[in-house]
């Protein structure tokens, strides 16, 4: 079964030094270095490295970091669909200081520009049992309108409502699966325990939801509100930035595989913890290799 991924992509460049500079104020960087980023690349690769079929609906700007992005999309999934914007292609610049604090300012046109549904190629893409996963990158009235499409079209459809931005699309009917951490469960539905949290976005029309819980794992309500609680592994924690778009891409592909929820939930939280015990966001995630061994070591146990 395939999974289509609709959201964000761009590159991040990271720039290390030992303080921030202040207001008119150059500072040379100790390290700099290009990466691939975007909650919507980080959920496509992911779900990618689980086997599925995947395509991945973005927005590319028409210049040389778009033939970059490309390039290093290329490396897990079909990267030949991509629209190409007459915009720069979405960047974040990334200061880390000598503390392990950041400070991000992110140019995100073709985000906030792109439209999947603008030449009738998403609606007509998405075919009856397909997974559609989405984000809170896009804008919300995009966002709001895909999900809705990919349930006329029959989808099943995850939302992972992050980031938060003002006006996000709400959790509703449109969403099979609602996915958040536990601050953006709270936020969401006004209930800071998580348990209550996930009922909530139920109520509010999601067919089942995922709260994410850091090292505590996550827990999982089905449509009857019941809840079942998923232990993360213990891992020395080198790196969070991505966990969340690990466990949403492949928890997709697990589903898409056939996997029940429990199970692909299970094979998730393992998969994010592994990318949490490693530096770096896209490419700290398993690859194919290991995700295949997970997928079938857990679903053994679950056997
Ligand atoms: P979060 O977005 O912080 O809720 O984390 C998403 C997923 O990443 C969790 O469900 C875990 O699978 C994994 N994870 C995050 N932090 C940790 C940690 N400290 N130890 C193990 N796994 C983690």
């Amino acid at each position: 079964m395939r999974v289509h991924v609709v959201g964000n992509v761009c590159v991040d460049t990271t720039y290390r030094l030992d303080r921030f500079p202040a207001a008119g104020e150059t500072l040379n960087a100790s390290e700099h270095a290009d990466g691939l980023g975007g909650k919507g690349a980080n959920q496509a690769v992911a779900a990618a490295r689980t086997g599925a079929d995947v395509r991945f609906h973005t927005a590319i700007g028409s210049d040389a970091a778009g033939t970059w992005i490309r390039e290093q999309l290329s490396r897990d999934l079909d990267a030949s669909h991509l629209t190409m914007l007459p915009l720069p292609s979405d960047r974040s610049a990334i200061m880390v200081d000598g503390r392990g604090e950041n400070l991000i300012v992110t140019g995100a046109s073709c985000a906030a520009a792109f439209d999947p549904l603008a030449d009738g190629g998403f609606a007509r893409s998405i075919e009856h049992g397909n997974i559609v996963v989405m984000q809170g990158n896009l804008s919300p009235e995009t966002t709001r309108a895909c999900l809705r499409a990919s349930r006329d079209a029959a989808a099943v459809t995850i939302f992972n409502p992050s980031p938060l931005t003002a006006g996000y699309a709400p959790i509703s009917s449109d969403v099979s699966l609602a996915i958040a951490n536990a601050g953006e469960a709270a936020l969401l539905t006004g209930a800071a325990e998580p348990a209550a949290a996930a009922r909530e976005m139920i109520r509010q029309g999601a067919g089942a939801a995922i709260v994410t819980l850091g090292a505590q794992g996550c827990l999982v309500a089905d449509g009857e509100g019941r809840i079942d609680r998923i232990a993360a592994p213990r891992v020395t924690v080198v790196d969070t930035s991505g966990a969340g778009d690990v466990f949403c891409g492949s928890l997709a592909g697990c589903l898409a595989a056939g996997i029940d929820l429990a199970t692909a939930a299970r094979i998730a939280v393992r998969a994010a913890a592994i990318s949490v015990g490693r530096a770096g966001t896209l490419g700290s995630g398993p690859d194919r290799r290991e995700m295949k061994i997970l997928m079938e070591t857990t679903e053994a146990e679950a056997a």
